[in-house]
């Protein structure tokens, strides 16, 4: 990828048009395909004001960006969506499951600490996606278990692979999000084999870094640990090499 790494991009250049905003726990991307600008993922509140920061420093406009897509309802993932949406008229996709945590119309499966220790920011969803729609370049992929209207976006073409919470990368590997996090733990397991199927060059996670090391056998991999574990065990906590993974990801 190297060679076709384009430095005017916010955050972290990783290839050419995708940055990397790593926040202090979750990450955004931003793509830019064509005309087309998008970011993946809004951090906690807090972050909106550094990745707004981030596309100045790119020398890019807020206003010209053309969607936010959402990978799933947790609020380090949707934190900045209100204020990217109210100050910048930021369009926001999510899965049409996530539509009423992210408008504050319907509950959140948000673990309990969260729900009581963070405060939701509701933010209007101009755009529910299903399962197989096209947004821009990406393809919409549902893969609910970490919460039930979890979505990967694909982009076929590049074969980049974002994968929100659905798959995390701890210490180079992808694993699981943590028990605490996973509303439906059998159906996580199974999201990663659905994803598994995807010819992938870079996985993008909502946690830890983007992982370009054999992707696809390391989702393949990932898939046969966790399937060949009791079901009643898939509620435990799974790290690289079925280490537990202590960090919580919301
Ligand atoms: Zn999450
Ligand atoms: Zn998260």
């Amino acid at each position: 990828m190297a060679a076709s790494i384009d430095p005017n991009v916010p955050g972290i250049p990783l290839a050419s048009g995708l940055g990397w905003i790593a926040g202090p726990v979750s990450n955004s991307y931003y793509l830019r395909e064509g005309s087309g600008q998008y970011l993946i993922d809004a951090g906690f509140k807090e972050e909106a004001g550094p990745i707004v920061s981030a596309i100045g420093r790119a020398g890019l406009d807020p206003r010209s960006l053309s969607y936010l897509l959402v990978t799933h309802q947790h609020p380090d993932h949707i934190g900045g969506a209100a204020y990217l949406h109210w100050a910048w008229d930021l369009r926001v996709a999510c899965h049409e499951r996530e539509r009423p945590a992210l408008e504050g119309t319907g509950p959140t499966t948000a673990p309990l600490f969260a729900r009581l220790f963070i405060r939701r920011s509701p933010v209007a969803v101009d755009r529910a996606l299903r399962d197989g729609d096209t947004l821009g370049p990406f393809k919409v992929y549902h893969v609910p278990g970490h919460t039930p209207g979890s979505a990967a976006f694909y982009h076929e073409g590049r074969r980049f692979l974002f994968t929100g919470d659905a798959v995390v990368s701890a210490r180079g590997r992808l694993t699981l999000a943590s028990r605490s996090s996973n509303f439906d733990p059998e159906a996580a397991a199974r999201a990663v084999r659905r994803l598994a199927e995807l010819p992938v060059r870079v996985v993008l996670p909502g946690h830890g870094h983007p992982v370009t090391d054999s992707p696809q056998a390391q989702l393949r991999q990932l898939y046969e640990r966790v399937s060949a574990l009791p079901s009643g065990r898939r509620r435990n906590l799974f790290g690289p090499e079925g280490r537990p993974e202590t960090f919580p990801h919301l």
